[in-house]
């Protein structure tokens, strides 16, 4: 038995499952028929069953590391201001105390809680609504420990990445700009957002982790497009997942709003 099978005790090896960052933008995207939602739905169907999905959610931030463990994960409504029919959404989706499991006994380097609280944040399942509707697959939740530097979540990302070759998609949830301290209610992009915006997509295209992952060298451009790191570090999970074959594909590389960039990326 290899190491990879061992640590990931019975969970059956599949082909490699590409790996996603999907900007999730207004949580109101997953009730409405737009652009976003549209292609969310599409993915769905064009990707070969998973067998469990993994998400990383930019609403989901903790002190440790910790993945959600229980049999049926409840869904959280992390969000105020929004009509009714937001709050009545629910994704009953299982869990999967299996690849929990396998998942805290990956490496002794890095220590993972259980959890048993929290649930699926709209962060998961705004997305994974429109994506897999029928809520039959498997899902767990990775949360983003705030007090770490950039290289910890690059680095425990790349422990993990044996899941891909499991059967398991794994998704970073996040936003590649996200300033909702600069919401101004028109359309125009400001050139920060803008400028941020491409030159991270610049650096996914040509493989650049190590820009990425540094991205605060910007200064104060990284500072306008994050004034918090929330929507930015699912980014630095998937990137820790990647194989050196895998080529980036973007979707969605659009604004919701000029300080929200949709901008999303398929690995495969
Ligand atoms: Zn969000």
């Amino acid at each position: 038995m290899n190491e990879i099978d061992r640590i990931a005790g019975n969970l059956p090896t599949t082909e490699r499952m590409p790996l996603l960052f999907v900007g999730h933008g207004s949580p109101m995207n997953t009730i409405e028929d737009n652009v976003f939602s549209r292609k969310w739905a599409e993915l769905g169907k064009q990707l070969s069953r998973p067998q469990a999905i993994l998400c990383i959610s930019a609403h989901w931030l903790t002190s440790g590391t910790f993945v959600t463990a229980m049999e049926k994960p409840r869904t959280i409504h992390d969000f105020g201001g929004f009509p009714e029919e937001l709050f009545r959404q629910q994704y009953p989706a299982p869990g999967s105390p299996e690849i929990a499991e396998s998942i805290m006994n990956m490496s002794p380097e890095y220590f993972i809680g259980k959890d048993f609280d929290w649930g699926l944040d709209h962060g998961t399942w705004s997305v994974l609504k429109p994506m897999f509707p029928l809520a039959d697959i498997p899902v767990i939740q990775l949360s983003i420990d705030y007090s770490k530097p950039m290289e910890y979540h690059y680095n425990l990302a790349k422990q993990i990445s044996y899941l891909r070759a499991k059967g398991v998609l794994v998704i970073g949830s996040g936003n590649i700009v996200h300033n909702l301290r600069q919401l101004h209610y028109d359309e125009k992009i400001p050139d920060w957002s803008e400028q941020f915006d491409s030159q991270i997509a610049s650096w996914i295209e040509s493989g650049d982790d190590k820009s990425i992952v540094k991205f605060q060298e910007l200064g104060s451009l990284a500072k306008m497009a994050h004034p918090s790191y929330d929507h930015f570090l699912p980014l630095l999970y998937v990137l820790g997942m990647k194989e050196k074959t895998d080529q980036p594909e973007f979707f969605n590389s659009e604004f919701q709003i000029g300080i929200i960039s949709m901008r999303s990326v398929i690995w495969k």
